[in-house]
């Protein structure tokens, strides 16, 4: 199914940063420790780079250990959408924003109960909107 919101290379260009850009429309991922959203522990929502939709919530954010912001499930379960990812000799789901079809990371079944997944997300994907 096409993304509701469809932008052409350059409209997403001129949208984004180079740094977006690159993970949101490149599939790029930034490097570990890189990203703001990391240690961030406010309560709030986290929402698409590319197009603003509502993708995770902070309850459910919790500290991996891999470097970049993880959380164990979705704001709404088809907020994203999970594509098979054979990239770089490994198998792995990538996870996408629906709206959009934005790059935001992958997915592990090595997360905390009660889903036991992981959404690995990039910073440069999500912006964050503190509750008020
Ligand atoms: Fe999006």
């Amino acid at each position: 199914m096409a993304p509701e919101v469809e932008k052409s290379d350059k409209e997403w260009k001129s949208q984004l940063s180079p740094e977006q850009y690159k993970v949101l429309r490149k599939a790029g991922t930034e490097a570990p420790w890189s990203g703001q959203h990391v240690h961030n522990h406010d309560d709030g929502t986290y929402r698409c780079a590319g197009c603003g939709a509502v993708l995770f919530d902070s309850a459910t954010k919790f500290e991996s250990g891999s470097g970049w912001p993880s959380f164990y499930e979705p704001a709404v379960a088809d907020a994203v959408e999970l594509v098979q990812d054979r990239a770089h000799g490994m198998l792995r789901t990538e996870v996408r924003c629906r709206k959009c079809g934005g790059h935001l990371g992958h997915v592990f079944d090595d997360g905390p109960q009660p889903t036991g997944q992981r959404f690995c997300m990039n910073s440069l994907a999500l912006e964050f909107e503190p509750k008020t």
